[in-house]
């Protein structure tokens, strides 16, 4: 429940506040297959790494740095370094490597979802699992040509119906944005599946 709310407030100063009080003695990072697109993995990408800290700031800031993002463009990395509950300064970081990496390979971030899909997608104070479904569900949805410019996904509890959404096919996925939203249609699961969305957008074509 409280992993619910802390994504209707300010998730990234909710995370370094939690960071605050809760100090763990030992992170492992199973780098093993890693996924560039989210948490579900169904693009799994071998990175051979297994890592050993005890600060999880600085773990971020060398787990960002291989996946190829400045440790200070992620807000809640930037908070807690900020007040003091570790470095994101790379070059004052020292991790434990568990193994040798079979690859130097450094990975590059994906396109943000709103450039991979052609309809527009509000994903404020969105949950992990109910965005990865979604995107499980629109990579289907694209690979089935039922993708349309004309279509507004809204998921979260934060989500806003855009102001030109007149004409446009509006789609509330889960239970956060069907009580926000009146939408053409709606799926109010907590987290609706991705073949419950594909089967509610395929059954409105
Ligand atoms: S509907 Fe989705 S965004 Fe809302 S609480 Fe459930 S999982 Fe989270």
């Amino acid at each position: 429940m409280m992993k619910r709310r802390f994504h209707g407030v300010d998730l990234h100063r909710a995370i370094a506040q939690l960071n605050s009080v809760l100090r763990p003695d030992l992170i492992v990072v199973d780098g093993l297959k890693g996924d560039l697109y989210n948490e579900t993995g169904n693009t799994p990408v071998a990175m051979d790494r297994m890592l050993l800290g005890t600060n999880p700031v600085e773990m971020d800031s060398v787990v960002a740095d291989t996946l190829g993002y400045a440790p200070r463009d992620i807000p809640y990395i930037c908070h807690c370094a900020d007040e003091g509950l570790g470095t994101c300064d790379l070059d004052q970081i020292n991790i434990h490597a568990l193994n040798q990496a079979t690859t130097e390979e450094r990975f590059t971030p994906p396109p943000h979802y709103s450039r991979r899909f052609p309809c527009h997608i509000s994903a404020e104070g969105v949950c992990c699992t109910c965005m990865g479904n979604l995107m499980f569900a629109l990579e289907r949805l694209k690979d089935m040509r039922l993708l349309k410019k004309k279509q507004v996904f809204m998921i979260g509890q934060k989500s806003r119906m855009p102001f030109s959404a007149s004409g446009d096919l509006t789609v509330s996925v889960g239970r956060c944005a069907a009580k926000l939203h009146s939408a053409d249609i709606t799926i109010p699961k907590c987290p609706p599946t991705a073949n419950e969305i594909c089967e509610n957008m395929i059954a409105a074509m």
